[in-house]
């Protein structure tokens, strides 16, 4: 008997021959990946490359779309590779993305004028700025669900337009097309056949109408962007197309399409409206299903599109928090005082409690529910007793307290009570903050088994689409728990811990004002 590839090292384990399986491309901010799906959500292999990050200005971030693009091609040859599972035993494939982030090429060449603008990226910040002036807010929000800001595409189209020599007049003659990094990469994948992206990305891209789901004639005009250059809206879970030969020699179909943050909500199985998710990463996303219902959020959330499966669209109450894993990385790397972020855990819990410590990781600003630009980092209620695992505790019940004041303007916002949070990302596998959590918010935290949710919802939207899963009930049968956090912690404490952050973030929150007015004086 010849030796197998498994024999020879080249693959991770040998499968068996006929068995199906779906393909995820994971497209994110810091790096791309492939992953490959069995028919119980498990990940069975996967490949990752990093993506390098520009900052041409200070707040200016760019990336290459060419180098997106190449590593995300490599990344689907690899695994395929690796796993021996190749392109005849991918029955689907579904995209996720990191959102926003803007790409503008050429239809014919497809070569891109300029490089991809990152969603961190501020430069537009003033034209943000300006719309609100002008009193365009209120138009925006009822259109689009969204507040007027740089982090949306909107700004970023109209920035290149303007500043890249030639580009309004290719524009208007119809030869530049406009995508999120999922058109990008379903136009390249399907040799230049398929120009489309779908409605979750199109829902932050600030020029789309939530309501009617279509592109807005009335915002295109406000920002001069032709509509001849966006893509087609189509359904996330459909057709989008065959992938090229030369990328996989089956040409599977690309039957599924999401924005991270909407794949996560699918992944964790949030298809009623009440449920809603948590990703505690880099920062924070929290999301709600609110059904058909679009809520303008009274206490600084966004709406936006949830779900869109066939035929139904699923609204979502969303909360964004710029920094929460990253106050451990800070920690880390600028204060060194802890080795690695797994530390945290044990260090918090060496505490019976915060000692009335606090940290209000406002570095640049304050995100949802208090988007102040102007709050400025704070550590507080330190005394001579206080030490380094005063600040660590301090760091990890930051990205609680943050949740919880989302999660309290979702709920009023919704006019509904969470029974439970569902939760992932890099920082739920701190269990001392999940506890913290289930205390702060009096409900069970449900952390999930899978750390992958996002790419997870991808496949299961190509999954259903091609009905290798029949089901959200099959979802659900699939959708496991490592654990179940429930509220142990008194009223009293609970309600102590409450008001010094809140002190906290009321300081935070008046920092800048007065540190501009004391900078350079005596
Ligand atoms: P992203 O997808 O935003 O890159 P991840 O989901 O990979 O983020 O999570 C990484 C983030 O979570 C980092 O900011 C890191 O500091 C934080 N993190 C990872 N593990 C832990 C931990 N055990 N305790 C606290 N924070 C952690």
């Amino acid at each position: 008997m010849a030796l197998s590839l498994k024999d020879l090292g080249l693959v991770d384990r040998q499968y068996s021959t006929g068995s199906s399986y779906i393909m995820t491309i994971d497209s994110g901010t810091t790096s791309v990946r492939a992953m490959i799906v069995d028919a119980y959500g498990c990940i069975v292999a996967q490949a990752s490359r990093s993506i390098k990050t520009t900052y041409p200005h200070p707040g200016w971030v760019e990336q290459d779309p060419t180098e997106i693009l190449a590593s995300q091609i490599a990344v689907m040859m690899e695994v395929q590779f690796k796993s021996g599972i190749h392109s005849d035993s991918i029955e689907a494939i579904g995209i996720t993305n990191q959102r926003e982030t803007t790409v503008v090429w050429d239809r014919d060449s497809g070569q891109p004028i300029y490089n991809a603008i990152g969603w961190q990226c501020r430069r537009t910040a003033p034209l943000a700025q300006r719309l609100v002036d002008e009193g365009y807010e209120d138009m925006i929000r009822a259109k689009t669900g969204l507040t007027p800001d740089a982090y949306f595409s909107a700004t970023k189209v109209a920035w290149i337009l303007d500043n890249v020599s030639g580009a309004r007049e290719l524009a208007e003659s119809g030869q530049l097309l406009f995508g999120t990094i999922d058109s990008w990469l379903i136009f390249n994948l399907t040799g230049g056949l398929v120009f489309a992206t779908d409605y979750t990305n199109a829902s932050r891209t600030m020029l789309f109408n939530i309501h009617t789901l279509d592109w807005d004639d009335e915002l295109l005009e406000l920002l001069n962007i032709p509509r001849r250059m966006l893509p087609e809206v189509r359904w996330s879970s459909g057709e989008f197309g065959r992938v090229s030969t030369d990328i996989m020699t089956h040409r599977p179909r690309i039957m599924g399409v999401a924005g991270d943050q909407q794949a996560s909500l699918f992944g964790h199985c949030c298809f009623e409206p009440g449920q809603a998710k948590n990703t505690y990463g880099t920062g924070c996303f929290m999301l709600m299903n609110t059904g058909d219902t679009v809520v303008e959020s009274k206490n600084g959330l966004v709406a936006t599109i949830g779900i869109a499966e066939q035929g139904k669209v699923s609204y979502a109450l969303e909360g964004s928090i710029f920094h929460a894993g990253s106050v451990i990385q800070w920690l880390r790397d600028k204060l060194q005082i802890i080795g690695s972020t797994k530390e945290t855990e044990g260090i918090a819990l060496s505490r019976p409690d915060n000692g009335g410590c606090y940290l209000v990781p406002a570095f640049s600003g304050l995100g949802a529910p208090w988007w102040d630009a102007g709050a400025r980092g704070l550590i507080c209620g330190l005394t001579g007793a206080s030490d380094r695992s005063s600040l660590v505790r301090a760091a990890c019940e930051s990205m609680a307290y943050q949740s919880y004041d989302v999660l309290c303007a979702m709920e009023a916002d919704a006019g509904s009570r969470l029974d439970s949070l569902s939760v992932d990302g890099g920082a739920s596998r701190n269990e001392f903050i999940m506890q913290f959590q289930a205390d702060l918010l009096g409900i069970p935290v449900d952390q999930t088994e899978s750390v992958e949710t996002t790419a997870l919802g991808a496949a299961y939207l190509a999954g259903l689409a091609v009905g290798y899963w029949e089901d959200h009930e099959e979802l659900r049968q699939n959708h496991d728990y490592a654990k179940h956090f429930m509220p142990q912690m008194s009223e009293e404490d609970r309600a102590r811990n409450l008001a010094g952050w809140h002190d906290a973030v009321a300081r935070a929150r008046s920092m800048c004002a007065s540190s501009s007015v004391l900078v350079g004086t005596r």
